[in-house]
């Protein structure tokens, strides 16, 4: 048992939802066949913003919104296992990954932490256009992910709700 109270609200707001959960029966397949790769930003509410419910996508999240390694493993795996049959790649606008040099941010986290930070790799996006088409050549590529899939790549505008198709 921890002695710390640092998840005390958490905790007692977990015992509330608890108290009226009604998935027990939920299996973990994708109900509306969709996966998301978007950004951590806590500006974005990945199944509200295109109309899904708990139960109905998969959603893999990282600074920027990026398809890497370990996201094409989240999108084979739902593939083949857990009924994916779209894919949605979204990052955002006014991202920091996509609006700081690896440069600034090193400096703002070095500065915050106190120590230094330019070990840090971040994987900053210079361009997100460019960035975006090039993620979803990598999902549409994949060997082990079939051509029937479909793939799309979408801007997030975090000041209109708005999702803009690029790729
Ligand atoms: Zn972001």
């Amino acid at each position: 048992m921890n002695e710390d109270h640092d998840f005390d609200d958490l905790l007692a707001a977990n015992r509330g939802y608890a108290a009226s959960f009604t998935m027990q029966e939920f299996d973990g397949v994708a109900h509306a066949g969709v996966a998301m790769v978007t950004c951590m930003d806590s500006r974005i509410d990945p199944l509200r913003l295109i109309g899904l419910e708990p139960g109905d996508a998969k959603i893999f999240r990282n600074p920027g919104g990026r398809v890497t390694e370990a996201a094409l493993e989240a999108i084979v795996l739902g593939v083949h296992l857990l009924g994916v049959n779209r894919v949605l790649v979204i990052p955002h606008t006014r991202c920091a990954v996509a609006s700081s040099t690896e440069a600034e941010l090193r400096e703002r986290v070095s500065r915050s932490a106190g120590r230094d930070a330019t070990w840090q790799v971040f994987h900053v996006v210079e361009n997100q256009e460019a960035a975006l088409r090039e993620d979803v050549r990598k999902v549409r590529t994949h060997p082990l992910i079939p051509e029937q899939i479909a793939v799309g790549g979408f801007i997030y505008d975090v000041d209109t709700g708005l999702l803009d198709r690029r790729v």
